[in-house]
C-alpha cells in the first residue's frame, strides 16, 4: 500500500501529526488507493511560511513567463489525460467519459491562463489635469488558500489555481479528503511543468483541521472555497472577521423547465444527463424537473422508462451510465431524503433503494430515483440532496415555472426547453441564476466563460473566464504628474 505525503517547502514530507487516513474506491471499497496525511495546523503554518517565500520570487516573474509554465501544464495534462481520468474515476466514481471531461476542463483552463499572462489588462484613461497620466494595473496579492470539493477533483482546483498563479500569487492547496490522489498527481504535474517549488504547497487532511487552519491563518489574505453552503458559511465568518478576500462557490437546487412546445426527445436527453450524470453530485446537477401540464404525463412516462434502463457500476467499465456516491454518509443522506419525499406525499416513480445487482455490493451505489407530485416549497423541492434524486413539479404556465425555479435559496444554473423565442428570452431575463441554458441541460459550463451562482450559491464572485482574474489581483491606480506644479484634482480643475 502506498503512503502519500504533503508537498511543503519544496519537498514531499510526512505530516507533523504522523497521522494518516485511507482513501478507497467508492465503487469497490475493498480497493485501497493509499494512505494520505491527516495533517494539522502546524503543517499549514509551515506551508504558508514557504508559500510566502515562493510569492516573493514568483510575483516578480513577468506574467508572460508565468503563463508559459501554465502552457506546459496544459501540454502535460493533455499527454496524461487518460491516466488522470482513470485514477480520478477510481477515486471518486464518475464514469470515464466524465473524468476525461474533467481533465479537458483543466487543459482548457491552462491554455486560457497561459494567454492571459500576456494580457492582464489595466486601464489608461485621461486625467482631468494637464500634463498628468492616470492608469491602473493589476498586482499579485499574496498566498491564496485553495479549498476544493470532491466532485470535480481536477477541474475545480485548476479553475482556482491557474488564474491565481498567472496573477503572480502562491497557493496552498487543500484538496477534498475524498480525492487526495488526484490532488497529489495534479501537484506533480505543476512541478513537472517547472513551477518553482515554493509557489505551490499541498496539505492533505480534513476540513475541520487543515481547511479551518488555512482559512484562519493571518498570512493567507485570499481564500477560494468551493463546497457546501453550510461549510461556506463557516469559512465566510472567519474571513469576514479577518477581512480576507473570499470567493465562495456553494450549493445548488437547479431546475430544468420543459414547456409544452419543447422538443421532448431533446429535453429527455438533457434531463438524463443533468440529473444522473456524476450520480447527481454536481453543483449544477438537475435536481428539479418543472413540467408544464400539457406534456407532464407523457414526458414523465418517457423519462421513467429510460431511467429504468440506466446501468449502474464501476465508471471504468464500458457501458456504465451511473457510478457510486462518494461515501456512505452521502448514501445515507440520499436515503433520508427518500423518506422525507414519501412523508411529504410525493409519489416515488422509480428507484428509491440501494441496488441489489451483482458487482454493486461493495460500492456506495444508489438507484436513480424520481419523485413526481412534488410540492413547491416542500423540503424535497427546496434542499440540496447531492445524489441521484429528481423531483418533478407540475406547473400551468411559464409564470408559474419561473416562480418555482426562483423559489429556492440557491441560484446556480437553470435550463428551459421551449420552441418559443419569447419564452427563451423571458427566461434569460427572469430566472434568478448565474447561468441559464436554453434547450440544453443545467450542466455544461465552458472554461472561458464566468461561472458561479447568485443568492446562497455564491458571494458575488465568478470563477472561469475573464472575471476570475479580477479576484486574484489587486488594482493599483497610478498617477504621474509631469507638470512640475502642484495640481489639485477637483479644486484646480474647476476653480472659480
Ligand atoms: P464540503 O463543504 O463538505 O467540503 C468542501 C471542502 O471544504 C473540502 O475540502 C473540505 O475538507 C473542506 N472543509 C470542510 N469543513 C471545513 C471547514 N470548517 N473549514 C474549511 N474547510 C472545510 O463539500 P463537498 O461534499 O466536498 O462538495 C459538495 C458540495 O460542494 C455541494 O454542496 C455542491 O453543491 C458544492 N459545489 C459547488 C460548486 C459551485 O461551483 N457552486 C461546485 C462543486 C461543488
Amino acid at each position: 500500500m502506498t503512503t502519500f505525503k504533503n508537498f511543503i517547502a519544496g519537498q514531499w514530507v510526512e505530516p507533523t501529526t504522523a497521522a494518516y487516513f485511507e482513501n478507497r474506491n467508492p465503487a469497490d471499497t475493498r480497493d485501497l488507493i493509499g494512505r494520505f496525511p491527516r495533517s494539522g495546523a502546524e503543517d499549514v503554518a509551515r506551508a504558508v511560511a514557504s508559500a510566502q517565500r515562493g510569492f516573493a520570487q514568483w510575483s516578480r516573474t513577468p506574467a508572460p513567463l508565468r503563463g508559459d509554465i501554465l502552457r506546459r501544464v496544459g501540454d502535460i495534462l493533455t499527454t496524461r489525460k487518460e491516466e488522470l481520468a482513470n485514477l480520478m474515476t477510481r477515486e471518486m466514481g464518475k464514469p470515464l467519459a466524465e473524468t476525461r471531461g474533467d481533465v479537458q476542463e483543466g487543459i482548457d483552463t491552462a491554455y486560457y491562463a497561459a494567454v492571459e499572462g500576456r494580457r492582464l489588462f489595466g486601464h489608461t484613461v485621461p486625467s482631468e489635469l494637464r500634463n498628468k497620466w492616470a492608469m491602473s494595473y493589476r498586482r499579485p496579492i499574496g498566498v491564496c488558500g485553495i479549498i476544493t470539493p470532491f466532485n470535480f477533483p481536477l477541474a475545480i482546483p485548476t479553475w482556482k489555481m491557474f488564474p491565481a498563479l498567472v496573477c503572480g500569487n502562491a497557493c496552498v492547496f487543500k484538496p477534498a479528503e475524498d480525492v487526495p490522489h488526484t490532488g497529489h498527481v495534479f501537484v506533480e504535474v505543476l512541478l513537472e511543468a517547472g513551477l518553482p517549488p515554493e509557489v505551490i504547497q499541498l496539505v492533505h487532511g480534513f476540513g475541520e483541521d487543515v481547511g479551518a487552519a488555512l482559512v484562519a491563518h493571518p498570512q493567507v489574505p485570499v481564500i477560494s472555497f468551493t463546497g457546501s453552503t453550510e461549510t461556506g458559511s463557516k469559512v465566510g465568518e472567519t474571513c469576514g472577521r479577518m477581512h480576507k478576500r473570499l470567493s465562495l462557490e456553494m450549493g445548488g437546487k437547479n431546475a430544468q423547465i420543459v414547456m409544452d412546445d419543447a422538443d421532448l426527445s431533446l429535453a429527455l436527453e438533457g434531463v438524463l444527463w443533468g440529473a444522473f450524470g456524476t450520480t447527481g453530485q454536481r453543483c449544477t446537477a438537475t435536481s428539479r424537473l418543472i413540467l408544464q401540464e400539457g406534456i407532464h404525463d407523457r414526458f414523465l412516462g418517457m423519462l421513467v422508462d429510460r431511467v429504468r434502463s440506466l446501468r449502474l457500476g464501476d465508471g471504468r467499465v464500458a457501458g456504465t451510465d451511473v457510478g457510486p456516491l462518494i461515501h456512505e454518509e452521502s448514501r445515507k443522506k440520499v436515503e433520508r431524503y427518500v423518506e422525507i419525499g414519501r412523508s411529504e406525499g410525493a409519489r416515488l416513480e422509480v428507484g428509491g433503494s440501494r441496488p441489489s445487482g451483482a458487482g454493486l455490493e461493495h460500492g456506495y451505489f444508489f438507484e436513480p430515483t424520481i419523485f413526481s407530485g412534488v410540492r413547491a416549497g416542500s423540503r424535497l423541492e427546496q434542499e440540496e440532496i447531492f445524489g441521484p434524486v429528481l423531483s418533478v413539479v407540475r406547473v400551468r404556465d411559464a409564470d408559474e415555472a419561473f416562480a418555482v425555479n426562483n423559489g429556492v435559496k440557491y441560484g446556480l444554473s437553470s435550463s428551459v426547453y421551449t420552441g418559443s423565442v419569447h419564452t427563451s428570452f423571458r427566461a434569460l431575463a427572469e430566472l434568478d441564476n448565474g447561468i441559464t441554458y436554453i434547450n440544453a441541460p443545467t450542466i455544461g459550463a465552458e472554461a472561458h466563460l464566468p461561472f458561479g451562482g447568485v443568492k446562497q450559491t455564491g458571494n458575488g464572485h465568478r470563477e472561469g473566464g475573464w472575471e476570475v482574474y479580477e479576484f486574484y489581483s489587486e488594482t493599483k491606480v497610478c498617477y504621474v504628474d509631469y507638470s512640475g506644479a502642484l495640481q489639485r484634482a477637483q479644486i484646480d480643475t474647476y476653480a472659480g
